[in-house]
């Protein structure tokens, strides 16, 4: 694995959050995205080197819907970087992770993503991405 990639953050209403990240970086969000497979509208945040995506679930089936009635507003997900998803994901397994998308989906952002079940990493959804390539 690379660099951590973003950190996810779950929140109730992205206009809100998008004017309180804005206050706290000092600089505002660079895009929004909605990636309606997942039922997330997200906005992502450049802080240094360093990126903050907020998500906002758009229906009560949503991932974030269901994050945010069990903990309430706060960390996601953490996202590493990987050069080669598929590789990864196979490592991973076979060091007995339970990874949660055997095959990789489209996030956002323009990434390739998986995650990884909290329950074998210590409570924390760990999601692994990798850049969409150009043809
Ligand atoms: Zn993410």
């Amino acid at each position: 694995m690379d660099k951590i990639e973003h950190i996810g953050i779950a929140v109730k209403n992205l206009e809100d959050s998008n004017t309180l990240f804005t206050q706290l970086l000092g600089v505002p969000h660079y895009k929004m995205e909605e990636v309606a497979s997942e039922g997330v509208r997200t906005s992502f945040f450049k802080s240094g080197p360093n990126k903050v995506e907020l998500l906002e679930a758009t229906n009560t089936e949503s991932p974030i819907a269901k994050f945010l009635e069990k903990k309430g507003e706060g960390i996601h997900h953490i996202a590493f970087s990987v050069e080669d998803i598929k590789a990864e994901i196979s490592r991973l397994k076979q060091e007995g992770f339970t990874v949660l998308n055997e095959t990789p989906k489209k996030g956002a952002d323009n990434k390739l993503v998986a995650f990884l079940h909290p329950r074998g990493t210590n409570g924390v959804l760990v999601e692994l991405c990798q850049e969409i390539k150009e043809e």
